[in-house]
This record gives C-alpha cells, sequence and structure tokens, in this order.
C-alpha cells in the first residue's frame, strides 16, 4: 500500500510502505474509510517541530475492522469503529477516573500512520469504539471528527466547566475551536462567544451556535469580552492554539473563579507566575481524553444531532495528501479530509 511519510519542512510524500500487520496480540488492523490533516500535524509539516527521521503520519481514523490480536475480546472484524490518537486499556486508574490519552500502557494509537488506507491500531479493546451499524456515507466526515478534533473540543469546554446558562469564549478558529462551540451548545451554554477574524470560520462558528464573534486579539480582544461580560471575564474560556499569545488571552479573558479548558499542543508558552496567582482561574488541558466522550459523541452524531463533518471544507483523494498540508498550512482550508 501507499501511505503519508514526512520527511523534513514541507516534505509530505505518499509513497509505498509495508502493509500493517499485528504485532501485539492486543492490536487491531482497520481498513480506513477516511482520516484527515490536523492542525498539530502543520507544527512538524512547518518545522516548528524538527523531523529526525522519515515520520509516517496522521493520528484520526475511522473504518472497518479487518483483523484482530488472539487477546482482542469486544472489537470484531466487520465492524465500523472510531478511535482516539492515543490508546488506551481503558481499564487503569488514570483511564477510570477518565484521562485515557494519559493510560498508563496507552502509547500512539496509530503508530504506522493513519494517512493511510490500512492501519495497525494498538490496545483495541480500550481505544476502538464501535457504531451500531454501518454507517451511511455522509456520516462518515462527522464519525471522523469524532476521533479528534470533536472530542479534543468537548474536552476543552467540558474542562472549562461550560454548563447550562453559562458563557463561554472561544480562543482559537480552526477546527477544534469550531468543535468546541458544538460542545459548548450542547451542554447549554447561554452565551458562546467565538474569538474569530476569519469570515468563513466565523460563518460556521455561528450555524454551530457562537451567539458573538469577536475579531480582536491579544488585550484589545480580552478587553471587548470583558465588555460583553459585564466587565467580569467568561466563566468558560477555552484556548485551542496553544501559543503565548492565545494562552494569555484565555487566561485574561476568564473572570476570577472560572476556568480555562487548553488543548492547543503548547509551543514556547510561559506563564508569569504573579499573573497566575492574581488570576484565581482554574486550568485543565492536555491531550484530549477523547475516549471518555466517544460513545456520548457517536450517539450524537448517530441520531444527526450535531453535524462537526461540516469542519471539513475541502475533499481530497488521499493520494493528494501533500495538497491538504499545503492548504491547511496557508488557511485556504479548514481542515482537509482525505478519502483512500
Ligand atoms: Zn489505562
Amino acid at each position: 500500500m501507499r501511505g503519508t511519510v514526512l520527511y523534513g519542512p514541507r516534505d509530505v510524500r505518499f509513497e509505498e510502505r509495508p502493509e500493517p500487520e499485528i504485532i501485539e496480540p492486543t492490536d487491531a488492523i482497520i481498513r480506513t474509510a477516511a482520516t484527515c490533516v490536523c492542525g498539530s500535524d502543520l507544527w512538524p509539516y512547518r518545522g516548528d517541530d524538527p523531523v529526525t527521521e522519515p515520520r509516517p503520519m496522521g493520528h484520526e481514523y475511522c473504518g472497518v475492522v479487518e483483523e484482530v490480536g488472539g487477546a482482542v475480546r469486544n472489537i470484531k472484524p466487520g465492524q465500523f469503529v472510531v478511535g482516539s490518537f492515543f490508546s488506551s486499556d481503558n481499564t487503569c486508574p488514570i483511564c477510570q477516573a477518565g484521562y485515557q490519552s494519559r493510560c498508563v500502557r496507552g502509547e500512539l494509537a496509530a503508530p504506522t500512520g493513519a494517512q493511510a488506507p490500512f492501519i495497525r491500531v494498538t490496545l483495541a479493546d480500550g481505544t476502538l469504539v464501535a457504531t451500531p451499524d454501518l454507517p451511511e456515507d455522509d456520516l462518515v466526515p462527522s464519525l471522523l471528527a469524532a476521533s479528534d478534533v470533536l472530542g479534543t473540543g468537548w474536552f476543552a469546554a467540558d474542562a472549562a466547566d461550560v454548563k447550562p446558562g453559562s458563557t463561554a469564549a472561544i480562543v482559537g478558529d480552526g477546527a477544534v475551536g469550531l468543535c468546541a462551540v458544538i460542545a459548548a451548545r450542547q451542554m447549554g451554554a447561554e452565551r458562546i462567544i467565538m474569538m474569530s477574524r476569519h469570515e468563513a470560520r466565523a460563518t460556521l462558528a455561528r450555524e454551530f451556535g457562537a451567539t458573538d464573534i469577536v475579531g480582536e486579539r491579544g488585550d484589545e480582544g480580552v478587553a471587548r469580552v470583558k465588555e460583553l461580560t459585564g466587565g467580569l471575564g467568561a466563566h468558560s474560556v477555552v484556548e485551542a492554539v496553544g501559543t503565548q499569545e492565545s494562552m494569555m488571552q484565555a487566561i485574561r479573558s476568564t473572570r476570577p473563579g472560572g476556568h480555562v479548558g487548553f488543548v492547543g499542543v503548547t509551543h514556547g508558552v510561559e506563564i508569569p507566575g504573579q499573573e497566575l496567582f492574581f488570576s484565581e482561574v482554574h486550568l485543565l488541558g492536555g491531550p484530549a481524553p477523547v475516549r471518555r466522550f466517544l460513545p456520548e459523541l457517536i450517539d450524537l452524531i448517530w441520531n444527526r444531532k450535531i453535524d462537526p463533518g461540516k469542519v471539513f471544507d475541502l475533499r481530497l483523494p488521499l493520494e493528494q495528501v501533500a495538497e491538504g498540508y499545503k492548504a491547511m498550512d496557508e488557511r485556504r482550508a479548514i481542515k482537509a479530509l482525505l478519502m483512500p
């Protein structure tokens, strides 16, 4: 088969790769129904994360189980499954507490790279969740979104303590930030402020349930959020970028006693201690425990209550994966869907 490999900055190749095989008895092999390019794939693509050797790419996937290892009990060949980017046994104390992304046995869920027609998934029983049946084709993009961006946006909103009647502000108008709008809406937020200066993204945010769009950034953006919240700041703020500016914008937009859910992979972020101390906010973030939310998210998608697949505004055959990276890097696309 051919799969996606990153050789260095802006050097994505779709090239011949060994077909994945069961290695551990807890593995499964998935035939990919759809995969995609993640905003976090752009860090190594842009050279912000060093690439020291050719790296198989992709960690978002859904598809049909081809084969399972001898120790896999619950997942069966023929099932359509969605899984997270980190595998989890779903039984250790950390998993039981709902933090499957830090499972004591966890590793990359798709070490062979998910931007490929076949994928080896580790710890299949704890990682994968089967859909009730084979999905209609039009549900596939939304199920794929559940494997990362929706699950991550959901975790961010949950970590930011979004609840009925609350005000949520979202820093970052990428796919995760947009999915956090869906989550905040489902969790009953009354007011959802999306910080965006990109027209197409702001329009989609409104469609997902955003009530206010703030185009200003930095101190001006913070001032605008305060203006919209009676001078206090929002109770719930989602940080979905990972830069110094976005993190400080999120913390400063949060009212004392409020909550920041941060899910942008941080790069060069340093929080001044004094400001942290006097901000009096809750901070919770990290790689999202998508597995915790998957059953609920699959149910909402299956019953057509949410349509996160709309974040995919570019569809390409998998072999054109390099164009998917380029379009996202140049912000011509929010997120590129790749079809094998
Ligand atoms: Zn675990």
